[in-house]
């Protein structure tokens, strides 16, 4: 269990100090996986490196395991050669004049364990990894994907009580990237090893995630597992950051139990209020992509219902991607390959009332950057 509270990170610059970490709040319960996620610079690998001991916070409480091993009131700094992590680095960062299996059994050298043991565990996670083949290759003829899976092993071998993960995957072309993460989740759930995850791929997080924290700005905004977070975020900012996202601004005129009604530019809608937004509150109207269907033009339903300019579509095979616009308004829809409208022509949408949901309106320093990542 990995236990973090009040963490703060200040970094001393040429322009002053520059709080990078703001009272990060955190619990990755035993042997889950947990993911910080969030745009360059946010401070997700600040804080993976205050948890690993490679970077002394300026205050708060790191707990591993029960085991305080960072308080700044209470003074303790476990060094990092003491905590008990095993680190998964994006660069790989294996010993290149070593054969693969003199990677793996590196750690249990510096721990002393026998030659004997040594060998039965490095030969055990090597297969477990699919590398028992490869064990007396040159680290340096490995490909990227071979050279990946030897750092799990080296990290798995040691049996850490925490893993952590720095954007593992990025280095690898999307084939690759897509099969390793199946194998480390696996490996993951199978050594049950509470692990902490860093990455900016909104998709590799939804995957393999039991929760997510989304960060920005040194803070977390919010937490969740990967389905309530991408259908019902509590920020348009989470919201935009987690996949393909409408907004259409608006205001709550209505509230009639978990739903309420919104009066927009482009007409009313109906839909989720999971955050309980007040009648009269001001808000943003979210909903997906895959939330829109093509209706019929005569249809007789009228709830959530939009005329729209069809401005280009692209034929994906399984789905068509389409760009619309409703007044001023984009909207992205994938509906499927079926009934597509013409290039130029108006057609009409609907968005089950089910699929959408009222978002408070975001700060105004926020609100650019959340249409930087929408649709
Ligand atoms: P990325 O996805 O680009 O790796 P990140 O979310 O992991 O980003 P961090 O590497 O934690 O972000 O960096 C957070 C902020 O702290 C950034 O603004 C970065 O420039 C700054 N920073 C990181 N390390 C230092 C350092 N040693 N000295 C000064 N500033 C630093």
């Amino acid at each position: 269990m990995i236990q973090i509270s009040g963490l703060s990170k200040t970094f001393g610059g040429d322009r002053g100090p520059v709080r990078v970490l703001d009272n990060i709040e955190l619990n990755v319960p035993e042997g889950s996986l947990f993911t910080l996620l969030g745009p360059s610079g946010c401070g997700k690998t600040t804080t993976l490196r205050c948890v690993a001991g490679l970077e002394k916070p300026t205050g708060g409480e790191i707990h591993l395991n029960g085991q305080t091993v960072y308080s700044s009131s209470a003074r303790v700094w476990v060094p990092a050669e003491r905590r008990h992590v095993g680190m998964v680095f994006q660069s790989y960062a294996i010993w290149p004049h070593m054969t693969v299996i003199e990677n793996v059994v590196y750690p249990l050298e510096a721990k002393r364990v026998g030659t004997a043991e040594r060998a039965r565990r490095a030969k055990e996670v090597l297969e477990k990894v699919g590398l028992a083949e490869l064990a007396d290759r040159p680290a340096t003829q490995l490909s990227g994907g071979q050279q990946q899976r030897v750092a799990l092993a080296r990290a798995l071998v040691a049996r850490p009580q925490v893993l952590l993960f720095d954007e593992p995957l990025s280095n690898l072309d999307a084939k690759l990237r897509e099969q390793l993460r199946i194998e480390i989740v696996t490996l993951q759930k199978e050594f049950g090893i509470t692990s902490l995850y860093v990455t900016h791929d909104q998709e590799e997080a939804l995957a393999i995630s039991d929760q997510i924290a989304i960060m920005r700005d040194g803070e977390i905004l919010e937490i969740g597992d990967p389905a309530t977070l991408y259908e019902t975020p509590a920020y348009k900012f989470s919201a935009a950051f987690l996949g393909l996202a409408n907004f259409i601004d608006g205001r709550v005129v209505s509230a009639m139990g978990d739903s309420v009604e919104i009066s927009t530019p482009i007409g009313a809608f109906k839909c989720g209020n999971p955050h309980r937004l007040a009648v009269g509150s001001e808000c943003n109207l979210f909903f997906r992509p895959e939330s829109v269907w093509i209706e019929a033009p005569n249809a007789s339903i009228h709830v959530n219902r939009l005329q729209v300019q069809v401005q280009s579509r692209m034929y994906l095979g399984h789905t068509v991607d389409l760009r619309l616009k409703a007044g001023d308004y984009p909207i992205r829809a994938k509906v499927p390959p079926r009934q597509i409208p013409e290039m130029g022509s108006t057609a009409f949408i609907g968005i089950d009332p089910d699929s959408c949901i009222a978002l408070a309106a975001e700060p105004a320093q926020y609100a650019q950057q959340a249409r930087q990542f929408a649709a």
